[in-house]
């Protein structure tokens, strides 16, 4: 496969043997529904052309350029999906420190501050049972951390901002999203864009 596409005022070229010159528009993210709509994964804008290429994938949203070969041109697709369902697999995140952390926003699930150093707090305090789990653990600050101590968030006073839970698909996907992504808005669950 050979693609050729248009950037402002210069040109790139992209082979399919891996090798490129500049990064270009075929890496823009990419939103890949099941033919139900539901969010499947995210992948690159060259793999979803592929599939469109292959019919495997349908155009729902593009973005705003356009990619060009000798003899056709297409937008930049955005948002696809897939022309037969596919079943997927149960994809747990995994419960990491970072993961953590990036589920509660590197906030303090106490306080409300970030832009501090966080440390994981167990809610129900370890050596009272409280087991490593997405649900007992979440991003407190240090000062935090220490003044609840050996208490529930009730005991110590100290309410949690969220109920911390397991990050679902949709959330990761959802982190995805930047300016150029608000059009997957919809397809995520998440509010329109003020
Ligand atoms: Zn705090």
């Amino acid at each position: 496969m050979k693609l050729i596409h248009d950037r402002g005022n210069g040109r790139t070229h992209k082979r399919g043997n891996g090798q490129s010159n500049g990064a270009g528009i075929l890496n823009r993210y990419v939103l890949v529904l099941n033919q139900s709509y539901e969010p499947v994964m995210v992948t690159s804008a060259k793999r979803a052309v592929i599939l469109m290429l292959l019919d495997k994938a349908e155009e729902v949203v593009h973005y705003e350029e356009v990619i060009h070969s000798v003899s056709w041109q297409m937008p930049l697709p955005s948002v696809v999906r897939l022309a037969r369902y596919v079943r997927t697999p149960n994809k747990d995140v995994v419960l990491t420190r970072k993961n953590i952390l990036k589920r509660d926003n590197h906030r303090c699930q106490y306080c409300g501050r970030s832009s501090v150093p966080l440390t994981l707090d167990h809610v129900i305090p370890r050596h009272r049972g409280g087991p490593d789990a997405w649900d007992n653990l979440v991003a407190a600050c240090h000062p935090c951390n220490v003044r609840k101590g050996n208490q529930t968030p009730h005991e110590a006073g100290m309410p949690l901002l969220l109920h911390p839970h397991k990050p679902s698909r949709i959330t990761y996907f959802q982190k995805f999203v930047r300016k150029h992504q608000d059009a997957w808005r919809p397809y995520l669950f998440m509010e329109p864009k003020a």
